[in-house]
């Protein structure tokens, strides 16, 4: 089975201005980009209406986070319900700095990515080592203690609705992206653990992209490796460099 290559670009808590918002709409709508490619974009919630009204309809829309209940009385979050009314297909959840900054454990991302799949959402579900766990060897074990407890909530079915984000900690936002051999043995890792917690098939059809200062230079090499399916960038989804990177397979 042949998975389609999915590029997001998280924003993060960018653009800090509308202005910026609207020359990058305009890069991204007037850009010759690969048909073949699933492009999901994450900007700020304050933007997610106006950004789905004014980029080109084959550009997706992403939350870059949501609450662990559909909706009810929990100011401040962002409803998952509210999302799927909006036509938001999908949601970042597990983001490693929605894990470190805002304290979100494996269970609570687990949760809501529950919660996300039973309202109607589809989930980038991001997982990734850090520095120091890489440097004692831990990778796979770290990714696979972070993916357990989401295989224990899914039934083999929804998996359908994941995208799995690959994310070493070291390599976000740092300029050091990792060596294709590094994030080629991450996703089969990911891949195997996957096949054998789960299933064969469910293995074979999920998408497993990688993060991690992916940019226009990097991502043509990256995207040649077996198991990497694509891409979530951040910084470089701020410029016009991001249609080089939705088009790396071209
Ligand atoms: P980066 O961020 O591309 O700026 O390293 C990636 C991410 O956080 O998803």
């Amino acid at each position: 089975m042949s998975r389609q290559f999915f590029v997001g670009g998280n924003f993060k808590m960018n653009p800090a201005t509308q202005e910026q918002k609207r020359s990058l709409v305009k890069v991204l709508n007037e850009a010759t980009i690969d048909p073949s490619v699933e492009v999901v974009l994450a900007p700020p919630a304050i933007y997610l209406l106006t950004l789905k009204e004014i980029l080109r309809k084959e550009i997706k829309i992403a939350a870059q986070n949501c609450y662990v209940k559909a909706s009810g009385a929990f100011t401040g979050e962002i409803s998952p319900a509210q999302l799927v009314d909006a036509d938001i297909p999908y949601v970042v959840l597990g983001h490693s700095e929605r894990r470190t900054l805002f304290h979100e454990t494996s269970a609570l991302v687990a949760q809501k990515t529950r919660v996300a799949i039973d309202t109607g959402l589809s989930v980038i579900l991001c997982v990734g080592e850090t520095l120091e766990e890489r440097e004692a060897g831990r990778t796979a074990q770290v990714v696979e203690e972070q993916l357990k407890p989401v295989i224990e909530l899914l039934t083999p079915k929804d998996w359908s609705k994941v995208v799995i984000a690959y994310e070493p900690v070291w390599a976000i936002g740092t300029g050091k992206v990792a060596t294709s051999a590094q994030a080629q043995e991450a996703h089969a890792n990911i891949r195997s653990f996957l096949g054998k917690a789960v299933s064969a098939a469910v293995a074979e059809s999920t998408r497993i992209i990688y993060g991690g200062s992916v940019t226009a230079s990097n991502c043509k090499e990256l995207a040649t490796q077996p198991d990497v399916d694509g891409f979530l960038v951040g910084g470089a989804s701020l410029k016009p460099e991001f249609v080089d990177i939705i088009n790396a397979k071209k």
